[in-house]
């Protein structure tokens, strides 16, 4: 029968575990394993595959691993340096379980990572004892490996929006969006024209040439990236974007109203109710005028409100001819209201109506990216240190990874 032996437990290759000291009554139990290069192995150089000569030694570093049983477990490691002839120069041996100069084994640190997908750093840090920057530095190395390359793979349709991470003007970063599988491709700072050369610069003329549409705001500085590395591309505006700038009409146009009619109250307001349910054939001239005025006062406002749902139905249409027509009804129409507002939009929305034409070949918008900065403001609310802009994509990026397409096989 054999005695028990926890040697099994760490099966690192060219050591040896050579004793272990248990310390269970103190507050924080824990376990020192004492490890040693195993002689009968030449030292392996760190950086290459080369087998070296010993050159100096013993070193000596303690290294957290996975808890064993209530005991949290350290590893006493001695090695050596070895000179590698491939180098040329003298270089810390290789150790299979613990990456040169870190305090924690690749297992711990796999680990780690695991928990850093269900709990928040600070918990992990608790948890295991651990100081949340060296949690957070573990979680960001793996992050880097498996979210740190763009992928640019499949880009066919794209969505681009900012996300306001802070207040102020350098609070913005920039998201691209895969539009056909809902992937977070890439993120950058700010919301410049040069913003999304970060994000092309990548790409080649194939893959730029690739990308069919690209759903927006009407935001110049996206525009005009977009038109320099992909000119085939089709800018649609979004249009919850557009309602959302319209709004900023209607508001102004009612301020307007307000005003006006605070400013005549008397005149046009008091005993309108009298106006109002009149028969007007019975008022005096002077009357029926301050009627007009009240009628007018809401046929603005009301146009205005009208307006607004004949702007989306510009959505609803199928083909670029109905849509053109639409567009130039409304225009027609929102010109009645007159007022310098509607003015600037009506010149936007001319200006930008190859954006809302493009939506009938490619009927796309940023709402994606809606569900996208609801999980992003989980993530700010929980993330150790958004203010790490690299940190906070990548974990971004891992949370967005989109559905998988179907893929041919065979
Ligand atoms: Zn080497």
């Amino acid at each position: 029968m054999s005695s028990p032996s926890i040697a099994a437990c760490f099966p690192f290759k060219r050591v040896k575990m050579v004793s272990q000291t248990v310390h269970l009554e103190c507050q924080r139990p824990g376990t020192v394993i004492r490890i040693e290069p195993d002689k009968r192995f030449r030292p392996v150089c760190h950086e290459c595959p080369e087998a070296g000569t010993v050159h100096s030694g013993p070193l000596r570093r303690i290294v957290r691993d996975l808890d064993f049983g209530p005991a949290q477990t350290f590893l006493q490691v001695e090695y050596r340096r070895a000179w590698c002839a491939r180098c040329g120069k003298a270089k810390v041996e290789r150790l299979d379980f613990c990456a040169p100069g870190r305090r924690i084994t690749h297992r711990l640190a796999q680990y780690i990572y695991g928990l850093c997908q269900k709990m928040t750093v600070q918990d992990v840090a608790r948890h295991l004892d651990l100081d949340p920057k060296t949690v957070k530095a573990v979680e960001k190395g793996f992050l880097e490996r498996d979210f740190g390359q763009t992928d640019y793979a499949g880009l066919r349709i794209l969505a681009v929006d900012e996300i306001a991470l802070h207040g102020g003007q350098n609070g913005y970063m920039t998201v691209l969006l895969d539009q056909t599988t809902g992937r977070v491709v890439w993120m950058g700072e700010g919301r410049s024209e040069q913003t999304l050369d970060g994000f092309f610069e990548g790409m080649s003329s194939a893959q730029k040439g690739a990308i069919e549409a690209v759903a927006m705001d009407m935001w110049e500085p996206f525009i005009k990236a977009f038109r320099r590395h992909c000119p085939q591309a089709r800018i649609v505006f979004d249009l919850f974007h557009l309602v959302k700038a319209y709004g900023e009409v209607i508001d102004e146009v009612r301020r307007d109203e307000q005003k006006k009619a605070e400013a005549s109250m008397g005149k046009v307001l008091k005993g309108s109710r009298y106006l109002l349910l009149s028969n007007s054939r019975n008022l005096r001239s002077a009357q029926r005028r301050r009627l007009r005025e009240l009628l007018d006062l809401n046929e603005r406002l009301n146009s205005v409100y009208i307006l607004k749902d004949q702007l989306k139905l510009l959505y609803r249409c199928r083909y670029p001819s109905w849509a053109r027509k639409a567009l130039d009804l409304w225009c027609e129409l929102a010109e009645q209201v007159d007022h310098p507002l509607m003015r600037r939009f009506i010149g936007r929305l001319r200006f930008f109506d190859y954006g809302i034409l493009n939506h009938c070949g490619y009927p796309i918008g940023t709402s994606m990216l809606e569900g996208v900065n609801n999980k992003i403001k989980v993530i700010k609310r929980k993330a150790y240190g958004f203010h790490d802009s690299r940190y906070f994509t990548l974990k971004v990026k891992q949370a967005c990874p989109g559905k998988q397409l179907a893929t041919k096989t065979g």
